[in-house]
């Protein structure tokens, strides 16, 4: 069983489209960027233009593609999905501009990971509404100008910090996405629960959202899980009894922590004396690749207070030291 990481599997799309909120009402939790985003989309609307561009930021599964949508949504316009990896090339990304109709949103997911050539294009594009297109090769090229509609591009990024300075300052707006309290991710649950038909109490609510690393999607799994384990174990309802149950057989700990999120605590503690260590250093010790450490793991330990990102590398706080059973050296604090 794989680590129930906040990357979308396999089979697990059809059930998150059914399950995304569809309007900006729907949408539990993040009341900074819901009241920023609201303002910006409202004061659009009054000047009849389309709105400036917007940046989501945030570790996975905290809704940055579903806000996308009711951006979309609340602007009754359609919406294009691509992804920066996507866009190798400058043409991909050319046909992709050039089919825009006028107020379109572009989505581009991971747009910090856009190639070179494609990220200049899109400069122009944000800025100008126009693309020059290369022609040909070498002495003989030649750039025609091409007008593209007036669109607003969403780009989501889990790091902000990767992106290069001009392409963040095109951006007329950037909302930061945290992560969920457990109240907010209760009330997921709930909604989830009713979506699908699925039974849980309330006391199993809440040990479900407590569990979830503060994350919708992780919250939405694990109440999928916990459905398996009452139907076929119990008597359909999710119970506290049958939600720890279930979660034991998931090997989500107490804390939500997953098997990966355990195995860089381990590793820190155990193989690095809790540090401090370079990330790549500590990615190759859990056999991952260092970005899934980075923006998928360490982001959730940061907030949970059981890793610190220092300047010369990553460190275990006494916290961590503690929920692995070990006693935490006289010098470590947090
Ligand atoms: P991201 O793009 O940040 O990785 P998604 O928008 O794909 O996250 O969200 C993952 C899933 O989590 C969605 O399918 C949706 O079911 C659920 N979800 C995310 N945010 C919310 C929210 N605020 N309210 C309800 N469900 C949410």
């Amino acid at each position: 069983e794989a680590a129930l990481s906040a990357l979308p599997q396999t089979g697990e799309r059809e059930v998150e489209t059914a399950l995304r909120p569809r309007l900006l009402a729907d949408f539990v939790g993040q009341p900074r960027v819901r009241e920023q985003l609201s303002l910006v989309l409202e004061s659009a609307r009054k000047r009849g233009v389309p709105p400036d561009h917007v940046l989501l930021s945030g570790p996975p599964g905290l809704g940055k593609t579903s806000m996308a949508m009711i951006i979309a949504a609340e602007l009754g316009a359609s919406i294009r999905i691509t992804s920066g990896p996507a866009l190798e090339r400058a043409g991909d990304l050319a046909a992709m501009l050039s089919n825009l109709a006028e107020g379109d949103v572009l989505f581009i997911d991971e747009i910090h990971r856009i190639a070179r050539p494609a990220e200049e294009m899109l400069y122009l594009a944000m800025e100008d509404f126009r693309v020059d297109v290369v022609v040909g090769k070498g002495p003989g090229a030649t750039s025609i100008p091409l007008e593209i509609a007036p669109f607003t591009l969403v780009g989501a990024t889990t790091r902000s910090g990767a992106l290069t300075g001009p392409l963040r300052d095109r951006f007329g707006f950037t909302g930061q996405m945290e992560f969920y309290t457990p109240e907010e991710l209760e009330q997921v649950v709930q909604r989830s629960a009713d979506l699908l038909g699925i039974s849980v109490d309330p006391q199993g609510r809440a040990e479900i959202a407590r569990r979830s690393r503060g994350t919708p999607r992780i919250a939405n799994r694990l109440l999928r899980r916990v459905r398996d384990y009452a139907e076929v174990r119990a008597d359909g309802t999710g119970t506290l009894d049958v939600v720890r149950a279930a979660l034991a057989v998931y090997d989500v700990d107490e804390l939500g922590l997953d098997r990966l999120d355990r195995a860089v605590l381990a590793a820190l503690v155990r193989s690095f004396g809790g540090g401090p260590v370079g990330v790549s250093t500590l990615a190759v010790a859990v056999g991952e690749e260092p970005t899934t450490v980075e923006e998928v793991c360490e982001p959730y330990l940061v907030r949970a207070g059981m890793l610190a990102r220092t300047p010369r590398g990553r460190v275990a706080t006494a916290a961590a030291w503690e929920h692995l059973g070990l006693q935490a050296p006289a010098d470590v604090t947090g």
